[in-house]
């Protein structure tokens, strides 16, 4: 999937953003863009707490 370039100029992630804005960018991030992949340690803190990565096509 291409980059979402809208996307990414309205959420911006700070360079210290801390672990709980990381989690929240990559989630809402994987669901609206395709860029790049979401990174190990995100994916295992996520099913460390349980959650699901969403991907775009489960939205539709
Ligand atoms: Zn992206």
């Amino acid at each position: 999937m291409a980059i979402n370039s809208e996307w990414h100029a309205t959420h911006k992630l700070p360079r210290n953003a801390k672990l709980e804005e990381r989690l929240n960018w990559h989630i809402v991030h994987a669901a609206n863009c395709g860029c790049r992949e979401m990174p190990a340690t995100i994916k295992r803190e996520l099913e460390v707490r349980g959650l699901t990565v969403p991907s775009p096509r489960s939205l539709k």
